[in-house]
């Protein structure tokens, strides 16, 4: 796998100021694949000096112009999509067909979206005897997580060129190969030098000094609520801006007029889909009483088509996670889900491989509310079936942890699954299944974060107004 040795500042790729390195490891087989730069404070301050320097003319800049650099950039990402998939591959170890499908697949949609939103959005609006502008915050630290790595990268980068901000971006430990893959897009979609910036290196370190930065007037970080709340003080201790994209425990919920088979399924392949670890995964099925035993045998012949394997395997739909801590914390809550009385359904603590970070695909049936495995985030390939009585209690249980990332309903009658859906103390629900929309606002409520990432939302985020009075 080729590594650059150094970080892409201002336009080029400079070397690190400090001599240490991050390993990158493949999660599947175990070795190292790659060695990158570990970014001291010292290259994040020379990331911001560039995004600082090149912000007043990249906010001048017209939008139509901004638009079509986030068309190349859009391209540029297309051109390398197979390249993106090998390496998301090599070093998160997601099965290939996912990496093509939606990992190297998504943020070019994304990045498109942003091209046609720069074009389009109003920057400036009438309000009574008012001019209502619409001006970028200014230089943007990016924090991102390793699950879906260039996604994560995109979802942040692309909103803040179309609201004319400039950024510097701190990818994950375990998924920097893909973030210097992004930059070379960056760089071939002929964005002007510093407008883009990508510093690898540790969180505690490049990420803490990005947070801390004084030049920063935003800061975004998608990860965990541990981290999220870091960065928040932070953020709030220096009065400046903060999106935070956090943890989830989301609530697949099936109302007993539903298509049961079909609902089960998706429910399965929801919380499987790379190895997990989504945020907005389904990890909750809720399931009424009378059909709890039906969906219970369903979910257990479903899980059995998710073969954990070699990504590189056409078969494979499960691969490993990411790293060996992860592995050993997915486990952990295996374990914690048996002592506390949950019954095993499929999986368990047991690996299905000797080498590799492999959890095998692991269903709970008989979980109640306030066990572990229905509380906290796992981020591992394990699904807790829980029993409601009625819809009070559906509604009560899926409302009943710190989170509200996303969820699902599911009815016979779609106004039917509405009307739960709104009671829903969650920033996305699918209604009998859902599609995917990159312009649909995604978000948390409660201790899921603050903000919003995709479409018009998303681009807000990166805006401040300021008003004119006639
Ligand atoms: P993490 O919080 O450990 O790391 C995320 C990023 O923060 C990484 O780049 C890391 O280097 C950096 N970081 C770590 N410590 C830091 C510090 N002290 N200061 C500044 N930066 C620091 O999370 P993770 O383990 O990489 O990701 C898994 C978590 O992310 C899960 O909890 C998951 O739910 C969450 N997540 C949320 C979303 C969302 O959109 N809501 C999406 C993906 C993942």
């Amino acid at each position: 796998m080729k590594a650059h040795d150094s970080m892409y500042i201002g336009g080029e790729w400079r070397p690190a100021a400090g001599a240490d390195t991050i390993a990158v490891v493949n999660p599947a087989t175990e070795q190292i694949i790659a060695e990158v730069p570990a970014g001291t404070a010292e290259d994040i301050d020379a990331a911001v000096r560039a995004a600082r320097a090149a912000f007043p003319g990249w906010a001048a800049t017209p939008p139509a112009e901004r638009a079509a650099r986030l068309t190349a950039l859009r391209d540029a990402l297309a051109a390398r999509k197979d390249e993106i998939a090998e390496t998301v591959t090599a070093e998160l170890g997601s099965p290939l067909r996912l990496s093509k499908a939606v990992h190297a697949s998504v943020p070019v949609t994304v990045a498109g979206s942003y091209a046609e939103l720069a074009a389009s959005y109003a920057f400036e609006e009438r309000i009574g005897n008012s001019t209502v502008l619409m001006e970028p915050v200014g230089v943007v630290g990016a924090i991102t997580p390793w699950n879906y790595p260039l996604h994560q990268i995109v979802a942040k980068v692309a909103p803040a060129l179309a609201a004319g901000c400039t950024i510097v971006v701190k990818p994950a430990e375990d998924t920097p190969l893909t973030a210097q893959l992004f930059a070379e897009a960056v760089h071939e979609a002929g964005l002007p030098a510093g407008v883009v910036n990508v510093v690898t290196g540790i969180g505690a370190v490049a990420g803490q000094a990005l947070a801390a930065h004084e030049d920063v007037d935003l800061v975004s970080f998608t990860g965990s609520t541990a981290v999220g709340r870091l960065i928040g003080a932070t953020a709030g201790a220096a009065v400046k801006r903060v999106a935070l994209e956090l943890g989830g425990k989301s609530a697949n919920v099936i109302l007993p007029s539903a298509d049961l088979g079909r609902a089960v399924k998706a429910g399965v392949a929801n919380v499987m889909t790379n190895s997990g670890q989504t945020c907005s995964a389904w990890t909750r099925m809720l399931v009424h009483t009378d059909r709890y035993d039906e969906a219970v045998e369903a979910a257990g012949a479903a899980v059995a088509a998710y073969r954990a394997g070699e990504p590189h395997d056409e078969l494979c739909r499960v691969g490993p996670v990411v790293n060996a801590g992860q592995r050993a914390r997915v486990r952990g809550y295996i374990e914690k889900g048996v002592a506390e009385g949950a019954r095993l359904v499929a999986g368990g603590v047991q690996p299905p491989h000797d080498t590799g970070y492999f959890v095998a695909p692991t269903v709970f049936a008989d979980v109640t509310p306030e066990m572990s495995i229905a509380q906290e985030e796992i981020f591992g390939p394990v699904l807790s079936i829980l029993r409601y009585e009625d819809e009070d209690d559906a509604l009560r249980i899926a409302n009943g942890t710190v989170y509200g990332l996303a969820g699902a309903v599911w009815a016979g009658d779609r106004d039917e699954a509405v009307a739960f859906a709104r009671r829903m103390d969650t920033g996305q629900v699918d209604i009998n299944g859902g599609r995917f929309n990159p312009l649909a606002p995604f978000g948390g409520y409660k201790r899921s974060g603050i903000g919003r990432e995709l479409g018009p939302h998303g681009l807000a985020e990166y805006l401040q107004t300021k008003s004119l009075q006639f």
